[in-house]
């Protein structure tokens, strides 16, 4: 028998948060970011909830090739753009489009003997430094990219430092506008908090990818609170159960101890399935469908509940780590972390059912 943990990624759900994002940007076009395989969904899976999509945005040029081969023909728009000129060449013969952030990307454009091509989303860095040209730079790469054969057109983008923080991108959105004045091509600003929180930053495509899986982009809000549903939940059972008397331990370096005797449960995950080790005692966890919490540290296989608000519960009682009942927003939160890592970390290890309501097309 295999180990009882799987997580289930529900196709139905993918659909319905790209159907949301699109209600909130009424009429603009839609890239749904599909890096870091899904999210830790799984690509072909990405792949069937947003075969609706506009286009779909990463920055793996070997998953391109692959969103490619499984069949999609749609826009592709790489958001590193080319890490080198031979990605400039599959560019071309997969219709990627590229992100141009650094002069280096403009000089392999240049170097193409290629008829009109390319797509290019030209950034202009409105505050984070990492990624990006400021001000005239912005202004001088616009006019350079406009005069190579292989491009065919230039739009314009940004990403947004804090979209998450109330009027935190107000100040990046002026910056944008100012250095964008004037100069010809579709915008596109807006991850998953602008598209949710800042409509004067929606231009004319959104690119929004933690909402598309039905986390949170916002530490103060609830992925349920925007409508959102949580596309991937991670179950296990209990492997056995433990009698606790007042005063003993549980896990390695006793850092949990009982104050009552207590009964606890034996959970089969660990770290080594993308469960967060950091993850303290009191993280939100579900048995038999209760709400009830984890005690003691996280190993590498295994975890222990408290089976307080559950006293029926025993071997074999089915487990939510996150997912529908337990948002992983806030084991992410518990943990130290956001929910991005917390799906883009599943383990290979784990099994992924996969759950759809409609024939593949
Ligand atoms: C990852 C990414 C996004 C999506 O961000 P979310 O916060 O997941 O919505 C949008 N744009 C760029 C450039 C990105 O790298």
């Amino acid at each position: 028998m295999p180990r009882p943990i799987l997580a289930t990624v529900s196709i139905p759900a993918l659909r319905h948060n790209l159907a949301l994002a699109r209600r909130n940007a009424p009429g603009r076009s839609v890239w749904a970011v599909v890096k870091a395989d899904g999210y830790g969904h799984g690509l072909a899976n990405a792949l069937r909830g947003f075969a609706a999509a506009d286009g779909l945005a990463l920055v793996e040029f070997d998953a391109a090739a692959r969103l490619r081969r499984e069949g999609w023909r749609g826009p592709l728009l790489m958001l590193e753009g080319a890490f080198d000129a031979e990605d400039v060449a599959q560019a071309v013969r997969e219709r990627l489009a590229l992100v141009v952030h650094e002069p280096r990307q403009i000089e392999w454009l240049e170097a193409l003997r290629a008829p009109a091509a390319i797509d290019v989303y030209l950034k202009f860095n409105s505050g984070m430094n990492r990624l990006g040209f400021v001000q005239r730079a912005f202004r001088d790469a616009c006019e350079r990219l406009s005069r190579i054969g292989a491009v065919r057109r230039v739009a314009l983008m940004t990403h947004f430092a804090n979209a998450d923080l109330p009027g935190g991108a107000v100040e990046a959105l002026e910056r944008f506008e100012a250095a964008a004045a004037g100069l010809p091509g579709a915008r596109s600003l807006a991850n998953s908090a602008a598209t949710l929180l800042l409509p004067s930053a929606h231009g004319d495509a959104i690119r929004p990818g933690i909402m598309l899986y039905g986390a949170t982009p916002c530490d103060d809000r609830e992925a349920r609170s925007f409508g959102l549903r949580a596309a991937m939940t991670l179950r296990s059972r209990l492997i056995a159960v433990q009698t606790l008397g007042a005063g003993d331990a549980v896990g390695y370096g006793s850092t949990f101890r009982a104050e009552r005797p207590m009964r606890i449960g034996v959970v089969a995950c660990g770290y080594a399935d993308g469960y967060p080790r950091h993850a303290p005692s009191g993280t939100p966890v579900a048995v038999d469908g209760m709400l009830t919490a984890t005690v003691g540290r996280v190993a590498m296989d295994m975890l222990m509940v408290d089976l307080g608000p559950v006293p029926h519960a025993g071997p074999g009682a089915a487990v939510e780590l996150w997912g529908e009942t337990v948002p992983i927003d806030a084991v992410a939160r518990a943990s130290g972390t956001i929910g991005y890592e917390l799906m883009c970390a599943l383990a290979p290890r784990v099994p992924v059912r996969v759950l759809d309501d409609a024939p593949a097309p």
